[in-house]
């Protein structure tokens, strides 16, 4: 067992790193949070965490206690573009111990951070941070000028990791030639069910959050065009109505009330050759970079956070925890990564014959056996951390 006795520092104040945080926190480690934005914010987004992720937010102590404002969904419904036709479903509380949640970005992130606080986690906002010195039990970070000691260093900086290029020796993410759109909008009493509308080389997916005061909207849509990684990147409201207005009118009467909109590339990496080198273990994106279109990548941060404190926590040596922690986890993230990707095609299939034919054969199975999606993704779903 690695005693409690250890310094763990993390650079990343985002999901993955609050997550590894409290993880940590728990079993008694000291643990500092480097995060570079002065102020713990995130996009005015939603996200979607399956139940696989909400264990892990319950083992973290996260899921209830700090959550508010969630909604439960039934099911997420498979649609035509054009006709708004329900062509599939999948249920999502079907035969499961935990919910399936809609949260906001913001509130996820704040009930992470309130949790680390609780227990003692030591919190350096403004604080862009860089890993100095790489060794087993005593890594180095530099932050603003200071010099931090560590026996630990867990790297949860995203997409765009510096630690994984600078210190794996990684390439930067690839834009996967597809953009993304997003905008909440005020719900005003639309009432609207979870719905993916898929089309010709775009989709769409529409879900309440908060209560049901508002709706979040994402817009995937291939693209040459190469577009910035970030998640500030402004985009015109009229391009993201034109880029789908032969969407059917339901989705449009949507579209058509936003205010403002986020757009930005979308980026993936193929699977690293190791997520840990000496002292420092990548976490989250870092690790793991994936499409968004089994909405997962939130859920496998959370998973890495309590696979990783509970390897690191019960394992005598260093080298052997991160090992562990890297078998226990490689596998499933890499077919996560491939089934996402997988879905991105189903999503977008361009010829109009091919893409009835799928849509007809999901519609028949999806009747002849109305669990088939549920069993189908019960490998991701079901997986407790
Ligand atoms: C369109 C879209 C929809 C998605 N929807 C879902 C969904 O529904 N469900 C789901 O589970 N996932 C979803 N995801 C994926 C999810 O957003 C990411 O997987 C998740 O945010 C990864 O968390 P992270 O903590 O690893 O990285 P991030 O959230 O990127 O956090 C990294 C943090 O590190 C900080 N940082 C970076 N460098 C430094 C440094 N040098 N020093 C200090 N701080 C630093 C950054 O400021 C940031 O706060 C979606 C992604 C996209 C693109």
């Amino acid at each position: 067992m690695v005693t409690s006795n250890k310094d763990i520092g993390i650079i990343g104040g985002g999901i993955g790193g609050f997550a590894s945080a409290i993880a940590f926190a728990k079993y008694g480690y000291r643990v500092t949070v480097f995060e570079k934005s002065a102020v713990i914010n995130e996009l005015g987004a939603g996200i979607q965490i399956s139940s696989n992720g909400v264990n892990a937010l319950s083992k973290l102590g996260v899921f209830p206690k700090y959550l508010k404002k969630v909604v439960f969904p039934n099911s997420i419904i498979f649609k035509d573009y054009k006709t708004a036709e329900h062509i599939t479903k999948i249920q999502h509380n079907q035969n499961s111990d935990l919910p399936y949640l809609h949260l906001h970005r913001s509130d996820l992130i704040h009930a992470l951070a309130s949790c680390a606080e609780d227990l003692g986690v030591n919190i350096k906002l403004a604080s862009e941070a860089k890993v100095i010195e790489s060794k087993d039990m005593a890594s180095k970070i530099k932050a603003n000028n200071h010099i931090y000691d560590f026996d630990l260093i867990v790297a949860a900086d995203g997409m765009n990791s510096r630690i994984r290029q600078y210190w794996f020796g990684e390439k930067p993410a690839c834009f996967m030639n597809q953009i993304a759109w997003r905008a909440l909008i005020p719900s005003n009493g639309i009432k609207i069910d979870p719905s993916v509308y898929m089309g010709k080389n775009k989709h769409l997916v529409i879900y309440p959050l908060r209560d049901g005061e508002l709706i979040n909207i994402i817009g995937v849509q291939s693209n040459k065009n190469i577009a910035p990684q970030s998640w500030t990147n402004k985009g015109s409201t009229r391009d993201f109505f034109n880029e789908f207005s032969d969407f059917n009118t339901e989705a449009k009467h949507i579209l058509s009330k936003i205010k403002e909109v986020k757009l930005w590339g979308l980026y993936s990496l193929s699977p690293l050759k190791s997520w840990s080198n000496r002292g420092v273990v990548l976490v989250g994106d870092a690790a793991h970079p994936m499409l968004p279109f089994m909405a997962q990548g939130s859920c496998m941060a959370l998973e890495d956070a309590v696979v990783l404190a509970r390897d690191f926590k019960e394992t005598h040596d260093i080298n052997n925890a991160l090992i562990k922690y890297e078998k226990n986890r490689k596998r499933r993230v890499t077919s996560i990564q491939k089934t996402s990707k997988n879905n991105g095609k189903i999503f977008h299939i361009s010829n109009n014959l091919l893409r009835k034919i799928v849509h007809f054969s999901m519609w028949s199975i999806s009747r002849l056996f109305p669990l088939f999606l549920e069993n189908r993704f019960r490998w991701i779903y079901k997986y407790r951390a």
